[in-house]
Order: C-alpha cells, then structure tokens, then sequence
C-alpha cells in the first residue's frame, strides 16, 4: 500500500507506526532501529525495491530471521541512504524504547485490574461481608487510577513520539535528498535516476503508461576543458543542467548520469514526441553563445550535445532500456554529434 498519499507528516509517521509495530510482533521481528527503517520504509511504499523483496517474502510464507532481516536491512536501507543511518539509529532506539516499554507497562496494568475484577465478582456472588466489600471496591478504584493515569501517560508519550517521529522523517527526507542529488549541477543522481527508471518500469507494466528516455552527452567536452580548464567546464555543466532542466515540463525527469552525460525520463511520451523534446533541447544549447566573465566577456564558443532517445518497450529493464537509449547516443556520435538520433528500427518479420 502507497501510504505517502493524502496525509500529513504527523499523520504519515503515526499511520506507518500503528502498522509497522504490530505486523513485526506478529512475524516476531524484533523492533531493532535497523528492523524498525525497514518496515518504515516498507509501509511507506516509495522503495519500490525493497517493497518487492519483502511482499515475495511475504507471499512465499518465508521466516524473517535475523539473517533475512539484516540482508533486507543491507541490501535496500543501507545500499540506497549510506548517510542517514547512523544519525537516525540512535534515536529511533531511544523512540523504540520508550514505546515498547509504555505498551508493556500498560498492559500489565490491564491484566491486574482484570483479574481484581473478576475476585469482586466472585466476592459479590458469595454475599461476602460488607466489610470484604469494601475493601475490594476500594482496590478495584485504586487499580483503575493507576491505569487511567497510565493512560493518560500513554497518550502523552505517543504525542510526543509522534513528534520525534516526525522530526527524524524530516531529518531523513533532508539526507535522502543530499544522497539523491549531483552536488555540482544540483540535478538528480544517478541513483535517483535507477530509482525513477524503476518507478517508470512499474507504471509500464501496471498501467497505460508510455515513456520515453533521452540520453544527453556533450559533444567534444574533454577538448574544451583542456582549452579553458576543467573550472570553466565544471560552470558550463551547471549550465547544461539549468538548459535540461528549463527545456523541459515539470513531470519530466533530469539527472546527471556522470561525467557529461545526462538523462531524461519523459513519462506519458511517446517515441515522436520525445525525439521533439530532444531536437529542441540540442537546438537550444547549440544556438547559444557561451562567454564567461561579468564585465570583459570572454566568448568561449558554442557548446553542442548529441542526444540519444528509446522508448519504453514490454519486458524492458531498466538496463535494457538504458542501453537502447545509448546505442542511439552511439549512432549520433558516430554521425557526426551535435544531433538526434531515435531507436533503430524493430524488423518485424511479415
Ligand atoms: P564525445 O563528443 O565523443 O562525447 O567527446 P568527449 O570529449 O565529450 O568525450 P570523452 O568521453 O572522451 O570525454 C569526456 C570528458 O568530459 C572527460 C572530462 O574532461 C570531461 N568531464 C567529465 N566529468 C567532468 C566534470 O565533472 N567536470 C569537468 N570540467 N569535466 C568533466
Ligand atoms: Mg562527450
Ligand atoms: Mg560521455
């Protein structure tokens, strides 16, 4: 279940708590903070990945030792926010903690006020004297302020907790951004992009759903950094970036693949319209020229790049995919860059 839609922060962490806790006692996996990022992670229904893992596990009836437990934890937590963990960790134990502890002090308070019940019902039954009476009225009174103000005490610390929680969400969405994002173009990485493909992927398979994928390389660059340094090319692939990202509508997705190569998830685009998408962004770059410096302008030319597109096919991944889109790049280095070139066409025997 995609949990992130609709709600509030608050309402976000509080939901995933109230699910997480529980499914883990029920598959008897121990609220560790490890434990506890995955199962977050799960109920929120973003990591598309580790949501598969765990849902084929889920299916397949298949015990969640520690061992499944800790290569969940390594392979889809640890893997994809390197950075976050150990900032988190700390506090989700002390969160944990307190949790644990409060449901556990709470319902032994039930458990005893029950069983003074059920002595005064026996009391009452055997006409017991007034005095006994007395006596087991005021127990039973005394119990149930206890546990009314264990309640109350409850609530307190889940209202707190929801706070905590909410402000390591925020905490988290903070580094997950810094671990998704190029410092040097402020595009998206790489491991955004794997990311989105996959989400595209998903979308493909599950609904009617086209997408198109620009592979975007910069012609001749080793050659510019050599004539104005590698500082002037680190400036002119922020503005690269800025020409993508500006060239292209909101949905659309741009991220710095490496070095000077981009890419460009184009959902619900068909083959046509992205080769258009592509043909605009090449003119675009390739019309302006480039200067450097406030006031003395220095010109420093013009920039070209060759653009490779393919589109979403059945049974693609997000490798496959990729690689046609490359292959296409390849073909428009190899006839002579600054152009675009579209998927080879498919042979389809008659
Ligand atoms: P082609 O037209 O075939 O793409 O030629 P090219 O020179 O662009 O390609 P090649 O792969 O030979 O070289 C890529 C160059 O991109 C190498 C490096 O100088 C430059 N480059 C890669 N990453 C960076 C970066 O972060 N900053 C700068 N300034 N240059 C980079
Ligand atoms: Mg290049
Ligand atoms: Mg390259």
């Amino acid at each position: 279940m995609d949990m992130a839609q609709h709600l509030s922060e608050t309402e976000l962490s509080a939901k995933i708590l109230r699910h997480a806790v529980p499914k883990m006692s029920e598959l008897s996996i121990p609220v560790t903070p490890d434990n506890y990022a995955v199962w977050y992670e799960y109920y929120k229904g973003i990591n598309l990945d580790l949501k598969r893992a765990i849902d084929g596990l889920l299916e397949n009836k298949v015990e969640f030792t520690p061992e499944i437990c800790n290569s969940l934890y390594k392979n889809y937590i640890q893997m994809h926010y390197p950075d976050i963990i150990e900032s988190v960790q700390i506090e989700t134990q002390v969160l944990i903690n307190s949790l644990i502890s409060k449901i556990a002090s709470m319902s032994k308070g039930t458990s005893r006020f029950s069983a003074s019940l059920s002595e005064f019902d026996t009391a009452l039954k055997n006409n017991a004297d007034p005095a006994l009476l007395q006596r087991l009225v005021d127990g039973v009174t005394s119990e149930l302020d206890e546990i009314i103000h264990a309640n109350s005490q409850m609530d307190k610390s889940l209202s707190n907790m929801n706070q905590e929680v909410e402000s390591l969400r925020n905490e988290m969405l903070e580094l997950k951004s810094e671990v998704l994002t190029d410092q040097l173009t402020s595009l998206n990485n790489r491991r955004a992009f794997d990311q989105e493909v996959i989400s595209h992927i998903d979308s493909f398979n599950h609904d009617n759903f086209e997408s198109s994928l620009l592979v975007v390389d910069i012609d001749y660059f080793k050659k510019f950094n050599d004539t104005h340094g590698h500082l002037i090319g680190d400036k002119v692939l922020a503005y690269v970036a800025q020409a993508l990202k500006n060239g292209v509508k909101g949905d659309d997705f741009v991220a710095r693949y490496g070095g000077e190569e981009f890419v460009i998830l184009l959902p619900n685009t068909n083959h046509q319209d992205a080769h258009k998408v592509a043909e605009n962004l090449r003119r675009k770059i390739a019309n302006r020229n480039l200067t450097i410096g406030k006031e003395k302008k220095l010109p420093l030319g013009n920039i070209t790049v060759s653009v490779g597109v393919a589109s979403l096919r059945p049974h693609d991944d997000k490798d496959s995919y990729f690689i046609r889109a490359d292959e296409a790049l390849y073909r428009a280095k190899a006839s002579g860059r600054n152009c675009v070139m579209g998927e080879a066409v498919v042979e389809t025997p008659i």
